[in-house]
Protein backbone atom coordinates (compact mmCIF):
# COMPACT_ATOMS: atom_id res chain seq x y z
CA UNK A 1 0.00 0.00 0.00
CA UNK A 2 2.73 2.44 -1.09
CA UNK A 3 0.96 3.35 -3.98
CA UNK A 4 2.24 7.10 -4.90
CA UNK A 5 -0.48 9.27 -6.30
CA UNK A 6 -0.58 9.26 -10.13
CA UNK A 7 -0.65 12.81 -11.43
CA UNK A 8 -4.08 14.57 -11.98
CA UNK A 9 -4.87 13.48 -15.70
CA UNK A 10 -7.01 16.49 -17.67
CA UNK A 11 -10.36 15.82 -18.72
CA UNK A 12 -9.51 15.16 -22.16
CA UNK A 13 -6.97 12.48 -21.16
CA UNK A 14 -8.82 8.69 -22.60
CA UNK A 15 -9.21 6.76 -19.10
CA UNK A 16 -7.27 4.09 -17.99
CA UNK A 17 -8.81 0.72 -18.51
CA UNK A 18 -10.85 -0.67 -15.46
CA UNK A 19 -9.90 -4.05 -14.68
CA UNK A 20 -5.99 -2.90 -14.45
CA UNK A 21 -6.40 0.28 -11.99
CA UNK A 22 -8.59 -1.80 -10.14
CA UNK A 23 -5.65 -4.62 -9.84
CA UNK A 24 -2.61 -1.99 -9.35
CA UNK A 25 -3.85 -0.93 -6.33
CA UNK A 26 -4.26 -4.08 -5.03
CA UNK A 27 -7.35 -3.19 -3.50
CA UNK A 28 -10.52 -4.89 -5.40
CA UNK A 29 -13.75 -5.21 -4.20
CA UNK A 30 -15.12 -8.21 -2.56
CA UNK A 31 -18.49 -9.21 -3.86
CA UNK A 32 -20.98 -7.83 -1.71
CA UNK A 33 -23.35 -10.24 -0.29
CA UNK A 34 -27.01 -9.04 -0.53
CA UNK A 35 -27.05 -8.39 3.45
CA UNK A 36 -24.26 -6.16 3.23
CA UNK A 37 -26.01 -4.28 -0.21
CA UNK A 38 -28.97 -3.59 2.15
CA UNK A 39 -27.36 -2.36 4.96
CA UNK A 40 -25.52 0.03 2.43
CA UNK A 41 -28.46 1.50 1.11
CA UNK A 42 -29.75 1.71 4.42
CA UNK A 43 -27.17 3.83 5.74
CA UNK A 44 -27.41 6.06 2.46
CA UNK A 45 -31.17 6.66 3.03
CA UNK A 46 -30.13 7.98 6.96
CA UNK A 47 -27.80 9.97 5.77
CA UNK A 48 -29.99 11.77 2.96
CA UNK A 49 -32.19 12.45 5.83
CA UNK A 50 -29.35 13.37 8.23
CA UNK A 51 -28.68 15.80 5.44
CA UNK A 52 -32.09 17.47 4.96
CA UNK A 53 -32.62 17.84 8.60
CA UNK A 54 -29.52 19.60 8.27
CA UNK A 55 -30.75 21.90 5.94
CA UNK A 56 -28.20 20.60 2.96
CA UNK A 57 -28.79 18.05 0.07
CA UNK A 58 -27.35 14.79 -0.15
CA UNK A 59 -26.47 15.28 -4.06
CA UNK A 60 -26.54 12.10 -6.34
CA UNK A 61 -22.59 12.77 -6.76
CA UNK A 62 -22.32 13.13 -2.83
CA UNK A 63 -23.91 10.27 -2.51
CA UNK A 64 -22.21 8.29 -4.87
CA UNK A 65 -19.07 8.65 -3.17
CA UNK A 66 -20.06 7.97 0.48
CA UNK A 67 -21.67 4.79 -1.53
CA UNK A 68 -18.39 3.89 -3.04
CA UNK A 69 -16.56 4.24 0.22
CA UNK A 70 -19.13 1.95 2.16
CA UNK A 71 -18.46 -0.40 -0.69
CA UNK A 72 -14.78 -0.54 -0.05
CA UNK A 73 -15.86 -1.90 3.71
CA UNK A 74 -16.17 1.75 5.28
CA UNK A 75 -12.27 2.90 4.32
CA UNK A 76 -10.30 4.07 1.64
CA UNK A 77 -7.91 6.12 0.50
CA UNK A 78 -9.02 9.12 -1.75
CA UNK A 79 -6.96 7.87 -4.84
CA UNK A 80 -9.10 4.74 -4.65
CA UNK A 81 -12.71 6.20 -4.50
CA UNK A 82 -11.70 8.11 -7.77
CA UNK A 83 -10.85 4.77 -9.38
CA UNK A 84 -13.97 3.38 -8.20
CA UNK A 85 -15.72 6.74 -9.61
CA UNK A 86 -14.16 6.23 -12.70
CA UNK A 87 -14.62 3.02 -13.26
CA UNK A 88 -18.34 3.09 -12.18
CA UNK A 89 -19.19 6.38 -14.58
CA UNK A 90 -15.52 7.06 -16.57
CA UNK A 91 -14.39 10.75 -16.47
CA UNK A 92 -14.47 12.40 -13.15
CA UNK A 93 -12.01 15.00 -11.79
CA UNK A 94 -10.40 14.06 -8.65
CA UNK A 95 -11.45 17.75 -7.30
CA UNK A 96 -14.72 16.44 -7.95
CA UNK A 97 -14.21 13.60 -5.51
CA UNK A 98 -12.05 15.84 -2.65
CA UNK A 99 -14.65 18.18 -2.83
CA UNK A 100 -17.68 15.36 -2.20
CA UNK A 101 -15.92 13.88 0.52
CA UNK A 102 -15.31 17.31 2.25
CA UNK A 103 -19.01 17.78 2.54
CA UNK A 104 -19.48 14.20 3.70
CA UNK A 105 -16.51 15.07 6.37
CA UNK A 106 -18.32 18.19 7.64
CA UNK A 107 -21.91 16.30 7.77
CA UNK A 108 -19.60 13.84 10.07
CA UNK A 109 -21.09 11.33 7.53
CA UNK A 110 -17.23 10.53 6.87
CA UNK A 111 -14.19 11.11 9.04
CA UNK A 112 -10.47 11.58 8.01
CA UNK A 113 -7.80 9.39 9.53
CA UNK A 114 -4.94 11.83 9.12
CA UNK A 115 -2.32 8.81 10.17
CA UNK A 116 -2.90 6.50 7.26
CA UNK A 117 -4.70 9.23 5.18
CA UNK A 118 -7.57 7.29 4.51
CA UNK A 119 -10.88 8.30 5.16
CA UNK A 120 -14.19 6.34 6.82
CA UNK A 121 -17.91 5.99 7.08
CA UNK A 122 -18.91 7.25 10.29
CA UNK A 123 -20.64 4.06 11.89
CA UNK A 124 -22.69 4.98 14.02
CA UNK A 125 -25.04 6.91 11.48
CA UNK A 126 -27.89 9.01 13.14
CA UNK A 127 -27.15 7.28 16.62
CA UNK A 128 -25.02 9.64 17.15
CA UNK A 129 -26.11 13.16 19.15
CA UNK A 130 -29.29 14.84 17.55
CA UNK A 131 -26.89 17.26 15.52
CA UNK A 132 -24.51 14.17 14.72
CA UNK A 133 -21.77 15.64 16.21
CA UNK A 134 -19.30 13.43 18.10
CA UNK A 135 -15.51 13.08 18.93
CA UNK A 136 -14.53 10.21 16.73
CA UNK A 137 -12.61 7.65 18.53
CA UNK A 138 -10.27 5.82 15.97
CA UNK A 139 -8.37 2.50 16.83
CA UNK A 140 -5.88 2.27 14.16
CA UNK A 141 -3.80 -1.03 13.47
CA UNK A 142 -0.57 -0.66 13.13
CA UNK A 143 0.26 -4.21 11.60
CA UNK A 144 -2.89 -4.49 9.26
CA UNK A 145 -3.56 -0.95 8.90
CA UNK A 146 -7.56 -1.47 9.77
CA UNK A 147 -9.09 1.00 11.40
CA UNK A 148 -12.52 1.35 13.53
CA UNK A 149 -14.48 3.70 14.19
CA UNK A 150 -15.87 2.48 18.19
CA UNK A 151 -18.84 4.70 19.60
CA UNK A 152 -17.26 5.41 22.26
CA UNK A 153 -18.13 8.88 22.61
CA UNK A 154 -17.70 9.00 26.51
CA UNK A 155 -14.51 7.86 26.38
CA UNK A 156 -13.60 10.29 23.40
CA UNK A 157 -15.47 13.00 24.69
CA UNK A 158 -13.60 12.86 28.45
CA UNK A 159 -10.06 12.88 26.82
CA UNK A 160 -10.97 15.51 24.47
CA UNK A 161 -12.18 17.48 27.79
CA UNK A 162 -8.96 16.56 29.67
CA UNK A 163 -6.74 17.42 26.52
CA UNK A 164 -8.07 21.05 26.66
CA UNK A 165 -8.35 21.71 30.56
CA UNK A 166 -4.31 20.35 30.80
CA UNK A 167 -3.33 21.27 27.69
CA UNK A 168 -4.97 23.86 25.79
CA UNK A 169 -5.25 21.12 22.98
CA UNK A 170 -8.57 20.94 21.11
CA UNK A 171 -9.07 17.38 19.96
CA UNK A 172 -10.72 16.80 16.16
CA UNK A 173 -11.17 13.40 16.29
CA UNK A 174 -8.52 10.87 18.22
CA UNK A 175 -6.54 8.19 16.87
CA UNK A 176 -5.18 5.61 19.00
CA UNK A 177 -2.37 3.26 17.23
CA UNK A 178 -1.72 -0.12 18.29
CA UNK A 179 -2.83 -4.05 17.40
CA UNK A 180 -6.52 -5.16 16.55
CA UNK A 181 -8.19 -8.36 18.34
CA UNK A 182 -7.14 -10.54 15.24
CA UNK A 183 -3.20 -8.90 15.27
CA UNK A 184 -2.85 -9.09 19.04
CA UNK A 185 -4.11 -12.97 18.84
CA UNK A 186 -0.88 -13.68 16.36
CA UNK A 187 1.61 -11.74 18.23
CA UNK A 188 4.36 -14.54 19.50
ZN1 LIG B 1 -18.38 9.06 13.54
ZN1 LIG C 1 -4.64 -5.65 12.79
Amino acid sequence: MSRTRKPTAPPSTPVAPAASAAEATGAAKAPLSRAQRALIASRLTEAEQLCNDRGTLLTPLRREVLKLLLERGGAAKAYDLHDDMRNAHGRVAPMTVYRALDFLIQMQLVHRVASLNVFIACSHGEAASPDHSHDALMLVCTRCDKVVEQAAHEVAGKLSAELVERFGFTAQGIEVKGLCRECAAKQP
